[in-house]
């Protein structure tokens, strides 16, 4: 059974559709990436799947099991689910770094102080921050600040990650270092879903490539055939252009 499925998914923002029929299905463990042009809707879907939109028509399953955007009660289930991180990393600013990864599992979820800070401190070092983690946002660069993004999404134990566009903020010299976390929960067999600008490195760790436009699907498959022999015009259009 596929990890997550999409089926039919819509969603607008009041007018236009924005999302229209979108299909997909991710296996445990697969990292899938999201690829298409400015205002294809690749934001808009990830913020459907995390609850911060709901859809119009759709379904979407985890495990095999409907996740229910219909009540607020439900949508907090939905947290459970998924996690996000954005491009605006967004940081607490007068928290630590340990702190912002803490907060939400013993505020929200009111989880013991102990065992949570015990696991969030696990997660810092996964991402290269243990010797920093009594440092406060302005004293991180930005590279460390979005890694610290990562952890404190980790931190709620998402079935799966959303990242979206998160190296497009950072000066170029600290890309990598984002990348390679990525890299690293990868290896750890974290499911996730990743709208990147970065080509070399969709390539080289997605299983599968989604190719968007005006809020549609247009074609799916492994990256050697999305960048190296695209099925449809558009994809092949795109890809012309970007590569
Ligand atoms: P992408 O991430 O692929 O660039 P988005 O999902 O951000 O695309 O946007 C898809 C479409 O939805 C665009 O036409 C955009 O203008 C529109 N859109 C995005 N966010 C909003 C919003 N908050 N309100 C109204 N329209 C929006
Ligand atoms: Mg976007």
């Amino acid at each position: 059974m596929p990890h997550l499925v999409l089926d039919s998914l819509s969603a607008d923002y009041g007018r236009d559709p924005v999302l229209s029929d979108v299909g997909l299905s991710v296996e445990r463990g697969e990292i899938v990436s999201i690829i298409g042009p400015s205002g294809s809707g690749k934001s808009t879907l990830l913020r459907v799947l995390v609850g911060l939109l709901r859809p119009r028509a759709g379904s979407v399953a985890v495990a095999g099991t409907p996740v229910d955007y219909r009540s607020d009660a439900a949508l907090r289930k939905v947290r459970e689910r998924f996690a996000i991180v954005f491009q605006q990393y967004n940081l607490f600013q007068n928290m630590t770094a340990l702190r912002n990864v803490t907060v939400a599992p013993t505020v929200v979820k009111r989880r013991p102080a102990g065992e949570v800070e015990a696991e969030a401190r696990a997660l810092l070092a996964k991402v290269g921050l243990s010797h920093r983690v009594d440092a406060y946002p302005d004293e991180l660069s930005g590279g460390q600040q979005q890694r610290v993004a990562i952890a404190r999404a980790l931190a709620l134990k998402p079935d799966i990650l959303l990242l979206d566009e998160v190296t497009s903020a950072l000066d170029p010299e600290l890309v990598s270092e984002v990348l390679d976390t990525i890299r690293l929960l990868a290896a750890d067999g974290m499911t996730m879903l990743i709208v990147s600008h970065e080509m070399a490195f969709v390539r080289e760790i997605s299983s599968k490539v989604v190719f968007m436009a005006d809020g549609r699907v247009v074609e799916t498959g492994p990256p050697a055939q999305i960048f190296d022999a695209p099925q449809t015009e558009r994809c092949a259009d795109f890809v012309r252009r970007i590569l």
